[in-house]
């Protein structure tokens, strides 16, 4: 029997499985879906049998979710719910010099930090050299990315770009008790 599987933590609400499939579906109080039928697997995940004459509406629902928090498996336990199609792509292959490209934000630049103490990821905005005037803190990537976004710190999309990168690290350095330096790769063998 197919089966579902939804990631509750990944969900940003609006609905979209609701419409698609609204006999798996439905939206809580906090505007994140609910799957019915379901067993929790783990943390945030569950997993539900889909019954044969309601697949084709769950699939639907998983296609629909613009964060991939829903996925459908076959007997096989084969993902069916992506259908994406790879013909005729223009293959580019990805190349940046940063001592030559790189381009500074009219904005700004971000000093960002993992504060073990307070257990948050602390990301410091300097309007000017060094001098901190607006500080973002948080220990969810999303969140903190996107609080910036919406007040307006950041204008250059490769900036944008950089900071998702950087803040992604520092959380996952927090999540796992390692070392954060700024630019640095993460040390993850230890
Ligand atoms: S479509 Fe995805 S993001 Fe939207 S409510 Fe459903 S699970 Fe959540």
């Amino acid at each position: 029997m197919a089966k579902v599987e939804y990631n509750k933590n990944k969900c940003i609400g609006q609905g979209n499985c609701v419409a698609a499939s609204p006999f798996y579906f439905t939206l809580d109080e906090f505007n994140k879906a609910v799957l019915a039928h379901s067993v929790k697997k783990e943390n945030d995940v569950f997993i539900a049998d889909i019954k044969e004459d309601k697949l084709n509406d769950v699939i639907e629902a998983a296609k629909q979710c613009p964060v991939n928090a829903i996925r459908v498996f076959d007997e096989k336990e084969d993902i069916v719910s992506v259908n994406v199609k790879t013909d005729k792509v223009e293959e580019i292959k990805a190349e940046y010099n940063d001592l030559k490209e790189f381009v500074m934000d009219k904005k700004g630049y971000f000093l960002i930090r993992v504060n073990k103490e307070k257990q948050r990821v602390e990301v410091g905005h300097c309007g000017s050299l060094n001098k901190v005037d607006i500080m973002v803190y948080g220990t969810v990537p999303i969140e903190i990315y996107m609080t910036i976004i919406k007040k307006g710190l950041v204008e250059n999309m490769g900036h944008a770009a950089y900071l998702g990168r950087e803040i992604e690290k520092a959380c996952l350095a927090l999540k796992n008790n390692l070392e954060y330096i700024q630019d640095d790769e993460l040390d993850i063998k230890n």
